[in-house]
C-alpha cells in the first residue's frame, strides 16, 4: 500500500453525496487531496491542468450522463484510473462501464469509509504497477530494439513468431515483420543445422554457441552464432554476426599455412600434407615422392634487377611449377627461393621423371620481369617413399642432400637421393639425349619394305621402318629405341623425321623416273594428342610436294583406341586428301570393330602372328580367312605381314587376300637397294 497522499478529483454534482464523500475521506487516515467538480465539463478542463491519481466520477452528471463521460475522460486522461459512483438502478451499466476501461464502482446507496478507502487504494494500486509495468515494458523493448543481437522466438514447427530490427538488419530484411512471414528454415543455409540445434535443445533445455550458415534475403552466406533456450514449445534467443570474425580466423589460419609473397602452402602445410599421404601409402603401397627445389642463380637476379623483380620471379616460378603437377601433387614454398613438392601417389618411378623432366623443361623458356627476359633454372634433389625413409623428416633430409648433388652435379638438373635409381635416371637421360642428337645428325635412316600384290605380283606400295644408325652400337632395331622413344614422347619427332624422309624418298623415285610406289609411315597413337597433327602431316607433305595418295598412315590396332575420339577430325581431313589409313598389326589389339565405322580406314594389315601360326594351328587360316571376308564386306584392302614362305604365300593366294610383306619377298632395305622392285614409269 502506498503511504503517498492521493490527489483525487471527485466530478458530481450532488452536494449531498460531495459532503458524504468528504466527511468519509476526513476521517480516515489517509492522506489526500480532493478537487470537486460539479459537472463533466469542469472535470474534463480540470484534467487538461493536472494530473490526479484517481477519479470518483458520478454516473449521471447534468452534462454527461452514464457512460459516455468514461469516453470523454479517456481522451483526456487516457491512464487515469477512474471509480464510478452510482445508484442502484445503474447497476448493470456500471458493469459495462467496467468493460470500458473503469476500475470499479461503489454504489452509492452502501457505501462506506471502508469501502471507499479499499477502492480508491487499489484503483491507484493497480494503475501504479500498471505503470511500472508499461515502463520496464518499454525499456525491454527498447533493448531489444536497439541491441545489437538479433532477437528471435520461434515455434517448434518453425514458425518466427518474433524478431527484432536487428536480426532483420543481419539478414537484410526491411523490417521484422518481413522475417516473420517466413519460416525459421528458409534462413538456414543447410536445414540439417536446425534439426541438430532443436535435437539439442530437447536434450538439455538450452544451447550455447550454437554456429549456424544463414543465408540472407539477397542470398548472402554470414556466419551466426547462436544462445538458444526452449520453453516448451516456443525457442527464444539471440544470435550475433561472426562472418566477420570467422573470415578473419581463415585469413590467420591461411596465412599461417601459407607463403604471403607466392599464395602457395608453407613448410608446416607441407609437413602435413606429406604425413597425410605417407600414412595412406603405408596402407596402399604407392610411391610417394619428396622433392627439394633450389634455383640456381636466385641470389644474382635479386642483387642486380633488385628484390620488386626477385619477387615477381618467385611468384611466376610458382606459377609455372604448378602448371606441372596434378590438382592432388602439392607444392610449398618454404623459404628464400626453395620449394618442396610432394607428389601422393605415383604407380612407377617412371611417372617420378617424367615431372620431374617436366619441370627442368618449364624453365628453358625465360621469364619476362618488366619486360625483360631473364632465365633461370632449378636443381631438384628427389627421395622416394620407401626407398628413402618412412617418415617425413627422414624424406624430406635425403631431398635436401639429392639436391645439394644435383646442384654440384652442374646444376639444372635432378638427382635422386637413391644411386640406383639415379643411375637408371641417368642412363635414361644419356639416350634421351643421344636419340635427339641422332634425329639432328643424321644417325637415323629409313628402311623400306616392299607390300606385294598377289594379283599380279606388282610392287604398290613400301613400308617406311626407321633404323638407328649408332656409332658405337651398330644398327639399332626399332624394338631397341622406338618404346624408349614413346616413353619420353620423343616418339612424335621420330615419327615426323621418317613421315619427311619417306615423302622425300617417294618423291625422288617418281622424279627420277620410276613409277610413282606408296609410302607407308607407322605412326605413334600419341600424335593424337596434338590438336594438329593432320596439320603437320599437310605441312610435310606440301614441303616435299608429295601428292597425298602416294602416302600411308600405319597405326597399331593396340594403340587405336587410345585418344582415337580427338583425332577422329584429324584422320578425316587427311583422308579427304588422298592419305590412306591403315590399321597395322590387325588382331592384336582390342576386339571392338567399332573403329572401322568410325574412322576413315582403308587398309587391315594382318599382324604376322597369324601367318606364322598357319603351319602350327589350322585356326590362324580360319581366322585370316575370316578377317579377309570381314574386310571385303567393308571393302577394305588387306594385306598380309611376314609372309616368309611359300606355303603361307599359297594358302593367302587361295583365299585371295589383296597383298603380303614378309622376307619371302625382302626384308627392309635401304632406300638404294629398294629400287630393284621399281618398275619405270610410263
Ligand atoms: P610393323 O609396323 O608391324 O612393321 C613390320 C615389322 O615386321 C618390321 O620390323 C619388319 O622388319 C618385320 N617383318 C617384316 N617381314 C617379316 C617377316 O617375314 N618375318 C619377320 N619375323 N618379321 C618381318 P621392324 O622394322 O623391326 O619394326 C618393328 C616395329 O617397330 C614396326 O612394326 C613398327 O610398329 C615399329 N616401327 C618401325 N619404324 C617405325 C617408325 O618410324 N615409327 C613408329 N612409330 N614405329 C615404327
Ligand atoms: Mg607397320
Ligand atoms: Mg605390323
Amino acid at each position: 500500500m502506498t503511504a503517498k497522499k492521493i490527489n483525487i478529483l471527485l466530478i458530481e454534482d450532488n452536494p449531498g453525496d460531495v459532503r458524504l464523500i468528504r466527511e468519509m475521506l476526513g476521517r480516515s487516515e489517509l492522506a489526500y487531496s480532493l478537487e470537486h467538480a460539479g459537472t463533466l465539463t469542469d472535470g474534463l478542463a480540470r484534467l487538461k491542468g493536472h494530473i490526479y491519481d484517481v477519479i470518483l466520477l458520478d454516473m449521471s452528471l447534468p452534462d454527461g450522463s452514464g457512460l459516455d463521460s468514461v469516453p470523454e475522460i479517456k481522451k483526456v486522461a487516457p491512464k487515469m484510473p477512474i471509480v464510478m459512483l452510482t445508484g442502484l438502478d445503474d447497476e448493470e451499466t456500471a458493469v459495462s462501464a467496467l468493460q470500458l476501461g473503469v476500475q470499479d464502482y461503489l454504489l452509492k446507496d452502501r457505501i462506506d469509509r471502508t469501502l471507499l478507502l479499499r477502492s480508491l487504494r487499489y484503483a491507484v494500486e493497480r494503475k501504479r504497477i500498471l505503470d511500472a509495468l508499461a515502463e520496464s515494458e518499454g525499456k525491454y523493448k527498447n533493448l531489444v530494439d536497439n541491441s545489437l543481437a538479433g532477437v528471435f522466438k520461434t515455434n517448434l514447427e518453425g514458425e518466427i513468431l518474433f524478431a527484432n530490427n536487428a536480426l532483420a538488419r543481419m539478414l537484410e530484411y526491411e523490417s521484422p515483420g518481413d522475417l516473420i512471414s517466413l519460416g525459421a528454415l528458409s534462413i538456414y543455409k543447410t536445414p540439417k543445422d536446425r534439426k541438430n540445434l532443436i535435437d539439442s535443445l530437447k536434450k538439455r533445455g538450452k544451447v550455447s554457441n550454437f554456429e549456424m550458415e544463414a543465408v540472407t534475403k539477397n542470398g548472402k552466406t554470414r556466419n551466426l552464432l547462436l544462445s538458444v533456450t526452449i520453453y516448451g514449445e516456443v525457442l527464444s534467443g539471440t544470435m550475433i554476426d561472426i562472418t566477420e570474425r570467422k573470415r578473419m580466423e581463415e585469413t590467420i589460419k591461411h596465412q599461417a599455412y601459407h607463403d604471403l609473397l607466392t599464395g602457395l602452402p608453407n613448410r608446416l602445410l607441407f609437413i602435413d600434407h606429406l604425413r597425410l599421404a605417407l600414412a595412406r601409402a603405408h596402407r596402399d603401397r604407392y610411391i610417394v615422392a619428396v622433392m627439394y627445389l633450389d634455383l640456381d642463380n636466385f641470389k644474382e637476379i635479386n642483387d642486380s634487377l633488385g628484390h620488386s623483380a626477385g619477387d615477381q620471379l618467385l611468384q611466376a616460378v610458382s606459377r609455372r611449377l604448378k602448371a606441372c603437377l596434378r590438382e592432388s601433387d602439392t607444392i610449398a614454398r618454404i623459404g628464400g627461393d626453395e620449394y618442396n613438392i610432394l607428389l601422393p601417389k605415383a604407380d612407377h618411378e617412371e611417372d617420378i621423371v617424367t615431372i620431374t623432366d617436366k619441370i627442368i623443361a618449364a624453365f628453358r623458356q625465360p621469364f619476362i620481369l618488366d619486360s625483360h627476359p631473364v632465365h633461370t633454372s632449378t636443381s631438384i634433389g628427389v627421395s622416394l617413399f620407401p626407398s628413402d625413409g618412412d617418415d617425413a623428416e627422414t624424406l624430406l633430409k635425403s631431398a635436401d642432400a639429392a639436391m645439394y648433388s644435383a646442384k654440384n652435379g652442374g646444376r639444372n638438373n635432378y638427382r635422386f637421393y637413391n644411386s640406383a635409381m639415379n643411375s637408371r635416371v641417368l642412363e635414361r637421360m644419356r639416350l634421351m639425349n643421344r636419340l635427339r642428337g641422332a634425329l639432328k645428325s643424321g644417325e637415323l635412316a629409313v628402311y623400306y619394305q616392299p607390300q606385294v600384290s598377289l594379283d599380279t605380283g606388282q610392287v604398290l606400295c613400301a613400308e617406311a621402318l626407321v633404323r638407328w644408325r649408332h656409332p658405337e652400337m651398330g644398327l639399332l632395331q626399332p624394338a631397341q629405341f622406338i618404346p624408349f622413344a614413346e616413353e619420353t614422347g620423343l616418339i612424335t619427332e621420330v615419327d615426323e623425321w621418317v613421315m619427311r624422309a619417306a615423302c622425300a624418298q617417294a618423291g625422288a623415285w617418281q622424279k627420277a623416273g620410276y613409277a610413282p610406289v606408296c609410302v607407308m609411315v607407322n605412326y605413334s597413337s600419341r600424335h593424337f594428342q596434338k590438336s594438329d597433327f593432320a596439320g603437320t602431316v599437310s605441312g610435310i607433305l606440301q614441303e616435299t610436294g608429295l601428292d597425298p595418295v602416294y602416302l600411308g598412315i600405319e597405326i597399331s590396332e593396340r594403340t587405336m583406341m587410345q585418344d582415337a575420339e580427338l583425332a577422329v577430325p584429324g584422320l578425316m581431313k587427311l583422308a579427304g586428301d588422298g592419305v590412306r589409313l591403315c590399321i597395322d598389326d590387325f588382331g592384336t589389339g582390342c576386339s571392338s570393330l567399332h573403329y572401322l565405322k568410325k574412322l576413315p580406314v582403308q587398309v587391315l594389315k594382318i599382324d604376322r602372328s597369324f601367318i606364322s601360326g598357319f603351319s602350327e594351328d589350322p585356326d590362324y587360316k580360319t581366322i585370316t580367312n575370316a578377317v579377309i571376308n570381314l574386310a571385303r564386306g567393308l571393302r577394305l584392302k588387306v594385306v598380309a605381314e611376314g609372309v616368309e614362305n611359300e606355303n603361307q604365300l599359297a594358302f593367302l593366294q587361295t583365299i585371295r587376300c589383296d597383298e603380303a610383306q614378309g622376307y619371302h619377298f625382302s626384308r627392309p632395305v635401304p632406300a638404294e637397294e629398294f629400287t630393284r622392285f621399281l618398275k619405270p614409269a610410263g
